[in-house]
């Protein structure tokens, strides 16, 4: 005797079901799934909506980490301050050789002048 799981579809209650075999004169026919908690019985295995246990596959995961951005799109990362030709690195600050504000290298600004040998660096 076998006590699974199912999701009754006539009680609507995840309950055990218990499997009973079906004889014919003397010959074992098929099996019927009994639900412990209405008592409704499911007429052979494939019509019986057992409950899966399966861990949830990875598929989200793996969706998600091939659809999220790079850090720096293509656009950003050509005209951030550390490309630029007003870009002025010291030990204490970066700043902008144009304005004389302290930037970070990843800063897109509008008055972006392509550095000489850019990427060099
Ligand atoms: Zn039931």
């Amino acid at each position: 005797m076998r006590n699974l799981e199912i999701n009754c579809r006539n009680c609507g209650k995840t309950a055990l079901v218990r499997a009973e075999p079906v004889y014919e004169g003397f010959r074992r026919t098929g099996e019927v799934f009994v639900c412990l908690e209405c008592g409704f019985r499911y007429p052979s295995e494939a019509e019986t909506p057992f409950a899966v246990h399966e861990a949830k596959p990875d598929v989200f995961t793996a969706e998600e980490k091939r659809k999220a951005p790079p850090i720096f799109g293509e656009e950003d990362f050509g005209h951030s301050c550390r490309w630029c030709a007003h870009y002025v690195v010291n030990p204490f600050d970066q700043r902008c050789g144009l304005t004389g504000k302290t930037v970070d290298a990843t800063d897109v600004c509008f008055k972006f002048l392509r550095k000489n040998g850019s990427g060099a660096q």
